[in-house]
């Protein structure tokens, strides 16, 4: 069945609701008050200290079950001086500080409790050079992107949430809703203007600070030093894309995981897709094809389960505004993450990992393409070759946080067992006690060495930072 725009707008909105730092050296120092005056004075934009208009809805981190966190200040950055003055202030200080791009950390590490937020959300212009590379301000949120690049038949491959930074995604990799045809966000990036703990503005890029490159690219936001700009390769919208939705009935999970894997593997790289299972077992199967819808309906034939289909040929926009719906502004969330070692044989004990929770989902997404044009070591990126992400989430709504959690851990540690222990550094679960082995695996040594380098005094320091 052929659906109009405004049926994929209805139907993609129902399917998934995702997509403290420690102080250098130990203790969290206090915030002086000519501290504060010292930096408000220098700083191009506004610094919001509590109590101040604007304080309490600032310091909010995407994440509502991090509220509790009370920043003692929030300097509002309008240009890279701003950045290099608030890490010299930190510095000096010993006070916890941290980047802030989108604000959609998974535990709200860019909402220190108590310490210096850095927030680059004023910088947030996207600028697209004749010869195509686009430099993109650190607060630019993905909506910005899509649209000024779409605007100029450009595009990127982005996450699926609008509100989520280019920061944060860049940083850990970024996977979205074509990365099998496009690879991840940070496979495109080419150079980034860099503030080190020094307070030294760099540029960075494959031929200045080779190994701070390596490492901006899937090392984890928070990490290194803080991006003011990004400068990215960008390619042409593609003409046509097809984006679709099939639908499958409680207790299918197993039948559809157990055809989908072997399928969304074999498919050619134009076609990335994604299974969410709920906890009832059924599934709610969308993707995105590059081409016609005629190139889509001939590989769906292979799939080897069917349910009701839903499909559209749309243009570039369009298929970004429905693969990027359904998020809501904010969200009180646990979640958990596995990047598969290989092809999983119990696609029904897998499903069976959320069966009967109370909130627990999987959203299961196909990997490969052309994310395994570039190995295990050529970014810090490690899961290349990896056929398949798993992330666990479950919404907290009125339920006890702790329950929400308990429900993800138990399937997060299932599946560690199923299908393997890689993590996705994006999806950083303050409860895993593995994820630095299992985010970082064969590249966490030279990662760790490069983030010591670059900070050594441990500035950036925050509870899973790569030390
Ligand atoms: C609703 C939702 C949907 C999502 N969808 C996707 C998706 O489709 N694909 C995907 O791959 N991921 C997705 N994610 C995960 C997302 O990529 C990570 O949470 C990411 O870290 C968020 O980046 P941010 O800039 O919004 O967050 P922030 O909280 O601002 O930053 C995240 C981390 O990076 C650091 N940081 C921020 N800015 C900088 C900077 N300029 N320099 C250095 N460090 C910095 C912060 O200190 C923090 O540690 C989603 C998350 C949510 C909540």
């Amino acid at each position: 069945m052929a659906v109009s725009r405004r049926g994929l707008l209805r139907w993609t909105g129902a399917a998934v609701v995702a997509g403290g730092a420690v102080a250098a050296g130990g203790a969290p120092a206090g915030a002086g008050p000519g501290r504060w005056a010292r930096l408000r004075a220098h700083l191009g934009g506004e610094l919001l200290l509590p109590g101040d208009a604007g304080y309490d809805t600032a310091r909010l981190p995407f994440n509502s079950l991090f509220d509790h966190h009370r920043p003692a200040a929030i300097a509002r950055c309008v240009r890279p001086e701003d950045v290099q003055r608030c890490l010299a202030e930190a510095r000096r200080g010993r006070l916890r500080v941290a980047a802030r791009g989108g604000g959609h950390s998974y535990a709200a590490y860019s909402t220190p409790h108590d310490g210096l937020v850095v927030d680059l959300a004023p910088m947030n212009d996207v600028e697209l050079r004749p010869d195509g590379t686009a430099v993109i301000g650190a607060g630019a949120r993905l909506g910005d992107v899509y649209a000024a690049l779409a605007a100029a038949g450009r595009c990127l491959p982005l996450g699926n949430c609008p509100s989520v930074g280019i920061a944060g995604l860049t940083l850990g990799g970024g996977l979205g809703w074509v990365d099998r045809a496009f690879g991840l966000t940070c496979d495109w990036l080419r150079a980034a203007r860099v503030v080190t703990t020094d307070s030294r503005l760099i540029t960075v890029s494959e031929d200045r600070e080779p190994d701070l490159f390596w490492a901006l690219r899937g090392g984890g936001g928070g990490n290194l030093g803080v991006v003011t700009s990004f400068e990215f390769a960008t390619a042409p919208v593609p003409e046509v894309l097809t984006v679709f939705r099939m639908r499958f009935p409680a207790g299918s999970a197993a039948d559809v995981l157990g055809a989908w894997q072997p399928w969304s593997a074999a498919v050619p790289d134009h076609l990335s897709s994604t299974c969410v299972v709920l906890p009832d077992g059924s599934v709610d199967l969308t993707g995105c094809s590059l081409g016609p819808e005629a190139l889509l309906l001939g590989e769906l034939a292979h799939l080897g389960v069917a349910g009701p289909l839903e499909h559209a040929e749309v243009d570039y926009p369009t298929a970004t505004a429905i693969m990027t719906q359904g998020h809501p502004p904010r969200n009180a969330f646990r979640a958990s993450s596995r990047i598969a070692d290989g092809m999983w044989d119990d696609p029904a004990a897998v499903a069976d990992t959320v069966r009967g929770k109370d909130s627990a989902l999987l959203i299961v997404g196909a990997l490969g393409g052309a994310i395994d044009r570039l190995g295990p070591t050529d970014t810090a990126y490690p899961h290349r070759g990896a056929p398949t992400s798993v992330e666990v989430f479950g919404t907290v709504g009125d339920l006890p946080p702790e329950q929400v959690t308990r429900e993800v851990d138990d399937a997060q540690s299932a599946l560690a067992r199923l299908i393997g222990t890689g993590t996705y550094i994006n999806y950083l679960d303050p409860e895993q006690d593995d994820w630095a082995e299992t985010g970082y695996r064969h590249n966490l040594r030279r990662l760790r060495a490069v983030a010591r380098r670059y900070d050594p005094d441990g500035v950036l320091r925050f509870p899973q930072s790569v030390r």
